[in-house]
């Protein structure tokens, strides 16, 4: 499918809305419909697709969506001097985009949305990495998306791939990688917005598995990861201590050195380590 639609250029739309980009909304346009194509391919085959993308904004990566073939796309923004311009699109795509004006943060989209699902963004630093956290931590698994494809600033989007023995390597890469693969698949400068933020950006590819890489208790695996990096340079006996009074037994039970610091284990050891706390 073509990134070309009947739409006038962005610059175009901006200034007939008068879209003067806002701060308090981390405003950050993309207005290449090249560039915002290439990134909704990164979304991976949208045909048959619901696409759920959060701050559409003027409308670039939802132009990108749907000439890239999503079957319909659910926009959420919370600008709504952005309605107009997101209207024309609407009306070019019959009965394909639906625009909700709101918080994000606040708002259940599943209601509107059929399955198969995918998620598309391009937000605001802490609405992405929370909202990320929220579509990682569902109540039940696998989730109602099969992948996400969000842009973060590019050291947050390397903490979410880090590995282990990295400065990178934390809560938010074992919390992906738990129950998703997650990969960099494109990385911006600056200069690849309007206006352009200070530091460069990265799209975030991640799909979610049919069942956890490794089996754990969610909220045990949780409790044990946040203790271990809460205090990241301890040595891990010291930085449990609070998990379970017999601890040293527990980290011999899955196999890690009461020596090591969080940022050696891996997700299979934090995992195996999850399982012996929870054992009676
Ligand atoms: N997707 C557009 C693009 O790529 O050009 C806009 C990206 S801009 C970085 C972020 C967008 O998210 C803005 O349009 C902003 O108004 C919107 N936004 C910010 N916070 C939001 C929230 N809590 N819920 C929904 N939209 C939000």
């Amino acid at each position: 499918m073509s990134a070309i639609d009947s739409l006038p250029p962005l610059r175009d739309v901006i200034n007939t809305h008068d879209l003067r980009a806002r701060k308090s909304l981390g405003q950050n346009f993309l207005l290449d419909l090249n560039l915002t194509a290439k990134i909704a391919r990164q979304a991976g085959d949208l045909t048959g697709c619901d696409v759920l993308e959060i701050g559409p904004g003027p409308g670039g990566l939802t132009r990108g969506l749907l000439s890239e073939g999503a079957r319909r796309v659910l926009a959420i923004e919370k600008d709504a001097r952005c309605m107009p311009a997101l209207a024309e699109i609407a009306e070019a795509y019959p009965g394909r985009l639906q625009v909700i004006e709101g918080d994000a943060l606040e708002i259940d989209p599943l209601q509107y949305l059929t399955p198969p699902i995918r998620v598309a963004a391009n937000l605001p630093y802490n609405v992405g990495t929370e909202l990320l956290v929220r579509w990682l931590t569902p109540k039940d698994w696998p989730p109602y998306w099969q992948s996400l494809t969000l842009m973060f600033q590019r050291e947050v989007a390397q903490r979410i791939v880090a590995e282990p023995g990295s400065k990178a390597y934390g809560r938010l890469a074992l919390l992906a990688q738990w129950r998703a693969d997650a990969q960099i698949v494109l990385n911006l400068p600056p200069e690849a917005f309007t206006p352009p933020p200070k530091v460069s950006s990265a799209v975030v590819h991640l799909t979610a598995l049919a069942q956890p890489r490794f089996p754990a208790d969610a909220a045990v695996l949780n409790r044990v990861v946040a203790a271990a990096f809460n205090q990241r340079r301890k040595m891990l006996r010291a930085a449990l201590k609070g998990v379970a009074p017999d601890i040293e037994d527990r980290l011999a039970t899955a196999g890690i050195k009461p020596t090591e610091r969080a940022e050696q284990v891996s997700l299979e050891g934090f995992c195996a380590l999850a399982r012996a706390v929870a054992a009676p």
